[in-house]
């Protein structure tokens, strides 16, 4: 690292800052966190009361996302600030650009917001995409029943997470119906792809441009949700992943991104690399970071934000994370229970992380653990026992 890039930004903001974040969910929590570690202070807008951030600051702004009183309020007390999820109104990030220092930018955030801008600036950088259809008008519908888009998934253009907003369409004459079902609201239909495997980059950009990188994580999805990710050498071949970093290096540049920027791929089962989508935030699929990484991505999230040099992260152990959905909090008879945490915890390497969410539901992320070892092979063994505890397939 040159003497330049390891030097900090004009306008660093030094350890006793506030840093602001909007949004109170687990990744507004593990930011404050590891802000907090340096000795800033952080202050969270969150409209619900005792949400995961708002449980580890007692700076709280409780209002909604576009309130204008609340966004004044963030804006007062925090020096910079940053989102922990995209869907903050246009409007509101806008203001707070103009306002206050923001990363990543209002601009970039709304390229995330919107599936069909997503798409479009892949295209535009050459980085490859599914093959797709924009349906906003009842011709669009006509235009990509004609097209080999089938079996398809349509998604919602914007507010999808956790693959809500989807439906699979299997053929041309179900395309209708399954618009009118998500509401005729701008969506995108993309071909089903038969996929190998998901893997995710998660980078950070500073505002002078620099740009530091995890290895990229291979990732599993059950039912539209990442169910684990794993990270360490020989998980992904080195060209594949490789060309993952390239693409998604081109995204963050095109978007003149700063901040910590994650975008999925797929690897098709004929070997493609295709870029799905992107969050402009940390990732679920980096949250092993915090425990197989000298710098974890939350810190670059911070780091970015005060404009504090950005070293390049090593990993430093091997990783296989699996996240805790409310699901785990029921026996088979629907009764609530709690998992075996002290058998869980007696596992080799195992990290437990637990978003202080009081109400278990299903699909609801209610934790992570995280296994760390020299080997990923010996990573992925404690995962599947944790597994076996836990009453999934570990497949
Ligand atoms: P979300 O915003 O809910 O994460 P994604 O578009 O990433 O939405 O879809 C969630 C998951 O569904 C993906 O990670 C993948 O496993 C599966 N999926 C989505 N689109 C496709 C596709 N075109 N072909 C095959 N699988 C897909
Ligand atoms: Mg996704």
């Amino acid at each position: 690292m040159s003497a330049l890039q390891a030097s900090a930004q004009p306008g660093f903001l030094a350890p006793g800052a506030v840093l602001g974040v909007l949004g109170g969910g687990q990744l507004g929590r593990m930011f404050a966190q590891a802000a907090q570690a340096a000795g800033y202070e952080v202050v969270v807008l969150e409209p619900q009361p005792g949400a995961p951030a708002a449980q580890v600051t007692s700076r709280v702004v409780a209002s909604a996302y576009d309130d204008t009183d609340g966004l004044h309020a963030v804006a007062r007390q925090a020096r910079a600030v940053t989102i922990e999820f995209e869907n903050v109104p246009a409007d509101a990030l806008q203001w707070l650009d103009e306002h206050v220092r923001l990363a990543p930018h209002a601009p970039a955030v709304a390229v995330c917001q919107d599936r069909t801008r997503e798409k479009a600036l892949f295209t535009r950088l050459g980085v490859g995409c599914v093959p797709y259809a924009v349906l906003a008008g009842d011709d669009d519908c006509r235009a990509a029943q004609a097209r080999d888009l089938f079996p398809g998934i349509l998604k919602t253009a914007r507010m999808g997470y956790d693959g809500k907003g989807q439906l699979g369409v299997r053929e041309p004459a179900a395309l209708a119906a399954a618009w009118r079902e998500l509401g005729g609201v701008p969506c995108v239909l993309e071909r089903r792809v038969d996929l190998d495997f998901e893997l995710s980059v998660v980078l950070a950009r500073g505002a002078d441009g620099h740009m530091v990188h995890f290895p990229p994580q291979r990732n599993l999805h059950r039912d539209g949700i990442l169910f684990s990710s794993r990270a360490g050498s020989g998980v992904i071949a080195h060209a594949c992943a490789e060309q993952a970093l390239r693409a998604a290096r081109a995204v963050a540049e095109g978007l003149q991104y700063v901040g910590v920027l994650c975008v999925e791929f797929f690897v098709t089962a004929d070997g493609a690399l295709l870029a799905n989508e992107m969050a402009p935030r940390p990732h679920n699929s980096g949250h092993h970071t915090i425990d197989s990484c000298d710098v974890s991505q939350f810190e670059l999230q911070w780091r970015c934000l005060v404009g504090a040099p950005l070293p390049q992260p090593r990993l430093h152990s091997a990783a296989c994370m699996l996240n805790l959905l409310g699901d785990l909090w029921f026996d088979a008879a629907g009764r609530q229970r709690e998992p075996d945490w002290a058998a869980l915890l007696a596992l080799p390497g195992a990290h437990l992380h637990l978003y202080g969410k009081h109400q278990p539901r299903r699909g609801r992320k209610m934790g992570h653990l995280t296994f760390t070892a020299a080997l990923p092979d010996d990573a992925a063994r404690a995962a599947r026992r944790a597994c076996e505890l836990l009453g999934l397939d570990p497949a």
